[in-house]
């Protein structure tokens, strides 16, 4: 495996940072922390006129998921609004690999814009790890599906155009068999979404569906083949499209404020040793961070699903970001535990924002245990967990 990235990857990177220097202000970062919704439509919109956005769906156009690992790696380690756009491009990875020419053009083509959004109906209340045991039932009626249930954690639902639904079709197979998943418009009648905040700041939702009719065209996939989909979806989440480098932002933090911030031994918090021996410690994990980040893109680009790799990626960069802040809020004593626009707050807020973030990440997109388990089973190849 070849670590440098070439000539023309290298070259995007470069176009990628130009595009941050211009677009991601202050201003930008602020609304995000602000509202909880770490998705700016109009920070979309900028990236798909500079012909960023159609490069960022997974295998389409003529963007290697290289530079879609590119892409989301320098809006994660700047901080930026990502995490719906990552989501959007995920279905639209998932709509380019196994989508009808009704989703391409009902779909596909708008979140090209930048202006539409979608959201992952996947957990429920009582089936998060479990995925595969969902009970949000679909049921056929002629040419439509109506669809009741309840989804738990359906992050950007308030802004979303359109929900990628995992239903039950079929309750009388084995779990992983009886599942469809349909692309829902979140206007239609009978769909609810009611606002779930969280410690990290960031808004989430629960999503109700009753007696919701969805005509059979927005079926995604086969009918009870929702769990083939699931995987192509997975493949993407976990590892290439960011998620994985979250101390960088952290890091370039604590650096600033240790340079100004007195050490009560005299000098600056830069001159003590033990918060540079972490600071080291952290940009070194960082670098391994990306580099299992990259093993994740380079499958991906060699036309594999890098379902284990993204797994490893996503265990090891969230603990040691989970490590990291907890050694920053040592360092930082009680003014790391003030938040944005508190007088005196560490960091100006960011050591504070991060430790309530950390335990955040170690859960969407598969918990730490669940993922421990993925590479015990298929890497170490140990007994199955269950
Ligand atoms: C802020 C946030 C945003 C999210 N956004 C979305 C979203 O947009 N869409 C969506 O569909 N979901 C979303 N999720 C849901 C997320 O994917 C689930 O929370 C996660 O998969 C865990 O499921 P659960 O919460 O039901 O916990 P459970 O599955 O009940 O797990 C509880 C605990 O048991 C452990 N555990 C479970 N099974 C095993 C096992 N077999 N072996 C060892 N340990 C196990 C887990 O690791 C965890 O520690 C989000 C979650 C959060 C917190």
């Amino acid at each position: 495996m070849d670590f440098s990235l070439g000539e023309r990857t290298e070259a995007f990177r470069v176009e990628v940072r130009a595009f941050l220097d211009e677009h991601l202000t202050a201003d930008v970062i602020e609304r995000m922390h602000a509202s909880g919704t770490f998705n700016d439509k109009d920070f979309n919109g900028a990236l798909a006129e500079a012909g960023l956005l159609a490069g960022a769906v997974p295998g389409y156009g003529d963007r290697d998921p290289i530079e879609l690992y590119v892409l989301f790696n320098e809006l994660e380690k700047a901080g930026a609004p990502y995490d719906g756009l990552a989501v959007t491009m995920l279905v639209a990875g998932v709509i380019h690999a196994m989508g009808t020419d009704f989703h391409h053009t009902e779909v596909l083509e708008r979140l090209l814009t930048g202006e539409f959004n979608c959201c992952l109906g996947y957990s429920e209340p009582d089936h998060g790890s479990d995925v595969a045991a969902i009970t949000t039932k679909a049921v056929r009626d002629g040419d439509e599906w109506v669809i009741d249930g309840q989804k738990m954690w359906t992050t950007m639902a308030h802004e979303a155009d359109w929900v990628i639904l995992l239903t039950r079709t079929n309750p009388d197979v084995p779990k992983h068999k009886g599942l469809t998943m349909f692309l829902v418009p979140m206007g239609l009648p009978g769909i609810e979404v009611q606002p779930v905040p969280t410690m990290a700041s960031e808004r989430t939702n629960a999503t109700f569906y009753s007696g919701v009719r969805v005509g059979d065209e927005w079926r995604l996939g086969e009918v009870d083949g929702g769990w083939a989909v699931m995987g192509v979806a997975l493949a993407f989440e976990r590892g290439v499209m960011g998620g994985t480098n979250p101390a960088v932002p952290l890091l370039n933090h604590v650096r600033n404020w240790a340079a100004e911030a007195p050490s009560p031994d005299g000098g600056t918090m830069l001159d003590d040793p033990l918060l540079r021996e972490r600071l080291a410690r952290t940009a070194m994990a960082n670098q391994v961070s990306q580099l299992l980040t990259l093993r994740a893109a380079w499958i991906a680009a060699t036309g594999g699903l890098p379902g284990l790799e993204g797994s490893m990626a996503k265990l090891y960069a969230t603990e040691r970001y989970q490590q990291a802040v907890g050694w920053f809020q040592q360092m930082a004593g009680a003014e790391g535990l003030l938040s944005f626009g508190v007088d005196g707050a560490a960091a100006d807020g960011w050591i504070d924002y991060d430790g309530r973030h950390s335990p955040v990440v170690t859960i969407y997109g598969g918990t730490t245990e669940i993922n421990r388990n993925n590479v015990a089973e298929r890497h170490l190849g140990l007994p199955r967990a269950r």
